[in-house]
Formats: structure tokens, sequence, C-alpha cells
């Protein structure tokens, strides 16, 4: 997949998301609106409720009091009519009357206990009940702003009382929660719509987090295979030309040049030998069931045969190579084979990165029930970017001036694996163009069980 593809892809699924979150949201906003609409239209059906039963309890009242005394049911409504509304409502009485009323409904509601009531008395201009007390109306509104029935004054849910007589006042309902009954039914929607864009949205990232990746792999993976193309095509063409030198008749009869020219094919073969090695050693890293072939080594005797081998390609480019053995105990358990390809890989690293005069410094101590060994070198180094992947497969640092540096991009790769495999650890310190240090440290014994 190319790069144009998978920003098309990424924008895509950006717009598509956006759009679903934006029609997601404006879907819960009309709900809820519609939600209040009905929970208002709801609370106002349970207060014109209310005053219902409260004109109904007052002609109640008024017929008891007409056959009583008597007195004419028309005159006794007239009188009352003028009466304050406190004593419309027949004091504590009446407020406990509409108490119980409005706990009734507002339970329906699912509104919980949770509300407050008050009557307010167009004459006084203030409330005379608030929540069952009966207040001075010029002094309730001194308290207006009290703490318990602070929202009585902003409320949208009032009726009048009375509302056949003029003037007589209005029931005020105020309901602290009515924003969560409201929200209450949507939580679960709101909260389920954000989980699942959420998990969408992760589920995007890690496919293109994948698809990167891969992308990155396969690079790589063609890189290695020009690498390896490129590295196997010179030897043979060096081969190629050796050998056809040789049969030439003015050749094969000088035995100087003969073997001249053998040598050479020995040493391209030896070359190409050693590249099909390094394919193979990760080959085998490809192979889950990794066996070691443990044997007690001496790290020392072991550094100066490998030294021995780089130390010509080192003294070819007038370099140095200096062994700082301070380990009082060379001695540790682990694969020879594998050890051995390890160290060669570090200090052929150090020679082959190092492109003036080499000083490689390598030294050993021991720490922590261990050995440590250290490759130095004065070499192009690794910005501290790369170094994050060096030991990731066919991963080779593509800065202009390595590239003339033959690779395939699997010995630090190869040198991690094997360095876990025998419990020990790995690390590197490097300046961009001032040089490296590789540090390996590997336990004393292996344990059996790990
Ligand atoms: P290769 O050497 O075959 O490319 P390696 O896995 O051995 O592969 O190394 C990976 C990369 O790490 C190299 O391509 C190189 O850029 C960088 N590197 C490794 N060792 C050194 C070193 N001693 N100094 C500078 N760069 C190094």
């Amino acid at each position: 997949m190319n790069k144009r593809t998978i920003w098309i892809i990424i924008i895509s699924m950006g717009i598509a998301l956006m759009g679903s979150i934006i029609l997601q949201m404006y879907w819960i906003r009309l709900t809820l609106s519609e939600q209040e609409i009905q929970f208002d239209r709801e609370v106002t059906e349970v207060l014109v409720g209310v005053v219902d039963e409260i004109d109904k309890r007052e002609s109640k009242y008024l017929e008891v009091l007409a056959n009583l005394s008597r007195i004419d049911y028309e005159k006794q409504s007239n009188e009352i009519v003028n009466q304050p509304i406190e004593i419309r409502l027949g004091h504590k009485k009446g407020a406990y009357f509409i108490d119980s009323l409005l706990k009734k409904a507002v339970n329906k509601l699912g509104a919980g206990q949770s509300y407050h009531y008050g009557v307010y008395a167009d004459r006084d201009s203030g409330f005379v009940v608030m929540d069952n007390k009966f207040t001075v109306p010029s002094l309730s509104s001194s308290r207006s702003k009290s703490k318990m029935s602070g929202g009585l004054y902003s409320t949208h849910y009032k009726t009048d009382l009375f509302p056949n007589s003029i003037g007589s006042g209005k029931l005020y309902l105020y309901l602290p929660k009515r924003n969560q009954i409201i929200w209450s039914d949507l939580i679960p929607y709101a909260i389920g719509s954000l989980l699942f864009t959420f998990l969408i949205l992760a589920c995007f990232a890690y496919t293109i987090y994948i698809i990167q990746r891969q992308k990155k792999i396969s690079d790589m993976k063609n890189d290695f295979i020009n690498n390896m193309t490129h590295e196997f095509k010179t030897p043979i063409a060096t081969i190629s030309l050796a050998s056809d030198s040789i049969n030439n008749p003015s050749i094969i009869t000088n035995p100087d040049k003969v073997q001249r020219f053998t040598k050479i094919i020995s040493q391209e073969n030896k070359r190409m030998l050693g590249q099909v090695e390094k394919v193979l050693q990760m080959a085998q890293l490809e192979k889950k069931d990794l066996q070691l072939k443990l044997t007690d080594i001496n790290l020392h005797e072991l550094l100066q045969n490998i030294s021995e081998h780089v130390n010509l390609q080192i003294k070819g480019k007038k370099g140095n190579l200096e062994l700082a053995l301070d380990a009082s105990d060379p001695m540790m358990q682990g694969d020879l084979t594998h050890i051995s390809n390890i160290l060669y890989n570090l200090l052929d690293n150090a020679n082959k990165y190092t492109p003036d005069i080499p000083e490689i410094k390598v030294s050993t101590r021991n720490i922590n029930n261990g050995i440590e060994i250290s490759i130095q070198d004065n070499g192009i180094g690794i910005s501290r970017e790369n170094q994050k992947f060096i030991f990731e497969k066919f991963y080779r640092v593509s800065t202009g001036n390595v590239h003339d540096v033959k690779g395939f991009g699997l010995g630090l790769s190869y040198v991690k694996v094997m360095v876990d495999a025998h419990h020990g650890q790995i690390g590197v310190k490097s300046i961009l163009g001032k040089g490296s240090t590789f540090n390996l440290y590997f336990p004393k014994r292996q344990n059996k069980n790990a």
C-alpha cells in the first residue's frame, strides 16, 4: 500500500468518525430537548392537578360550612375570596395537604424526594408558604436567596392558585434535580456511543500503526534483498573474472599468476561463505525453539582469537585494537558458536563503521556475578533516534556516508536475540560523529530452568 492510499484512508476514516460524532451529538441534543419538553409538560400537569385538588378541598369546606351555619354557599364563597391566601389554604393543614399531594406526584416523576414548593401571594408580592413553613412576605423576600428555597425564585414551574378568583396567588415548584432526571435516561446512550466511538478510534489507530509497521518491514525486506544481491554479485563477478583469467593460455603457464588468482577466488569464496553464514544465523533465529549448547567459555581467550581475525582488517586501515581484559574471572557459561558470533559481529561493526583510522578498545570487568564486555570505537556513531532501532531485524541507518558500508542489517538483531537467550543485556552509548560503545553483560551461569 503506498503512502497516498494510506493517507486517503486516514482522511476518509477521520471524516467518517467526525461525521458520526457530530451526528451523535446532534441526536443527543435533539433527544434532550424532547425530554425537557416532555418533562416540563408532566410537571405542569402535576401542578394543575394539585391546584385542582386544593380547589375541590375549598369547595368541600364551604359546603360543610354552609350546612352547619345555614349560611348561603354563594355568600360564603364571596366572603372567602377576599381572605388572604394563607387563610384560604387553611394555615398549616393546608400547607401539609399541598405537601402530601406534591410528594406523591413528584415521586411519580422519578424526582425522588427532592423538591421545594412555595405559595406566592399576589397581594403581598412575596411567598407566604415555603416548604410547609409560613413566612411573612416582607421577611421572605429578604431571605429570598436562602439556600433552601433559592431555586423557587427562578423556577419556571408555577400555576395560579384558586384560578377562578382574581389575584389570589401562585403555587411554585422547584426541582433541584431536574437536569439529572432529564439526563438520567440519556446517560447510558451517551456513554455507550462515546465508548463505541473511542473503541473505533482505538482500533483505527492500531490498524494504521500495523499498516505502517508492515510497510516498514516490507521496505526493509526489499532493501535486504537488494543488498544481498549486491553483496553476492561482487564476489561472483570477481571469481568469474579470476577463473577466466586462469584459463587464459598466457597465464595458466605462469604459476605465480595462477596462485594470485586462486587466492582471490578463495578469498571471495570465504567472503560469500561469511555472507551465507550471516543469513543462516538469521534463519536460525526464526526457529522458535532455540537450543543453546552450553559449555564453559573463557571469554578472554575467545576475545583474543576473534581480535586476531578482525585485527588484520584494522591493521589494513592503519588502525589499532586495544585489549584491556581486566576481569579477574573470564569464565562464563554459554553457547560457544553464538557467543563467538556475537563478539565477531560487534567487532566487525566497530571496524566497518569507522571510516578513518580505527582506534578500537575492548575491555572486560566482573560485575553482578557476571562479566561485562565493552567494545568502543571512534567511528561514525549512531544518532539517538537510530539507537532505538539498530537491534531490529533488517534495520540499517540510512545516512549518506553509511551507504558505502555493506551489510544486511541482521548482525545486531542476531546479537540481541542471542544475548537475550543467554539472559544477558546489551546497550549502546553513542555520539554521532564521535564513536560508539556497545556494552554487553553475561551472567556467569545459565539457570537451567530459565
Ligand atoms: P549491518 O552492519 O549488516 O548493516 P547490523 O545489524 O550489524 O547490520 O547494524 C545495524 C546498523 O547499526 C548498521 O547499519 C549501522 O548503521 C549501525 N551500526 C552498527 N554498529 C555500529 C557502529 N559500531 N558504529 C556506527 N553504526 C553502527
